[in-house]
């Protein structure tokens, strides 16, 4: 069976990079949102040319676009093993499709993980996020404890803090982004599939505690599946008698 997983978090939860990592340890398709879209556009896919057609415009993307980008991927051969969406669903309509597209597929659950970190360690984060001032390579964040690298890894140039990274800049995406994943967070919270993580310890209590609810919520839901399974036979046992 298929394990399909999407992954929400605010910007600088670490949820890509959680994303990218189960999906290469589970051998599942990781699919971002910014990628297949770029992908999908390259190889001149129908679904894609509407997309492309707003992003030289410089709008964003609609959802029925989205959807269908996003159904062409999972539809094909190497996403049947499962998948790992990163940035989509963005929006209740994209959510009700991507249920569709589940129910279609018809092969495995879909467990919803929300990484979560409390804001002023998203803003510390963020707003300490240095940069490369020659290459624009992004410094690594300083794990706890450690001092702030003050050189480029790459080559050597000065690191600056990011313009578009301080704190009030910081904390005003955080609450756009809070906003809009609301409804979303509320469209997915009462099922038995969506898992909360928190997304403030280390990395790897991060990893651990992602792969444990991940496991525990597909456990559900093929137990589940099996109670069902069983309750139907006895009916049809009954309905024979
Ligand atoms: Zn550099």
């Amino acid at each position: 069976m298929a394990l399909n997983v999407v992954m929400m978090g605010p910007p600088g939860a670490g949820k890509g990079t959680q994303a990218g990592r189960f999906a290469r340890e589970r051998s599942l398709l990781k699919i971002s949102t910014g990628d297949i879209l770029r992908e999908s556009i390259k190889a001149g896919l129908p679904v894609a040319q509407r997309a492309k057609e707003l992003m030289d415009r410089g709008e964003l993307v609609d959802d029925d676009t989205m959807i269908a980008i996003v159904r062409e991927r999972l539809m094909r051969p190497d996403a049947q093993r499962g998948f790992v969406l990163d940035g989509f669903p963005r929006t209740v309509a994209q959510a009700e499709a991507l249920d569709c597209i589940v129910a279609e597929r018809n092969n495995g659950p879909l467990v919803v993980v929300d990484v979560r970190v409390p804001e002023r360690e998203l803003v510390r984060r963020l707003a300490g996020r240095l940069i490369c001032a020659k290459c624009g390579t992004n410094a690594e964040l300083p794990k706890a404890g450690d001092t702030a690298p003050v050189a480029c890894a790459k080559c050597g140039g000065e690191l600056v803090q990011r313009t578009d990274d301080n704190e009030e800049v910081v904390r005003e995406r955080l609450k756009v982004y809070e906003r809009a994943t609301k409804p979303l967070v509320d469209f997915y919270r009462d099922r038995p599939t969506f898992r909360v993580v928190n997304g403030a310890q280390a990395p790897g209590k991060v990893e651990h505690e992602l792969d444990t609810v991940i496991d525990d919520a597909a456990l559900v839901v093929a137990r589940q599946e099996a109670a069902a399974s069983v309750k139907a036979v006895t009916a049809g046992k009954a309905a024979r008698t």
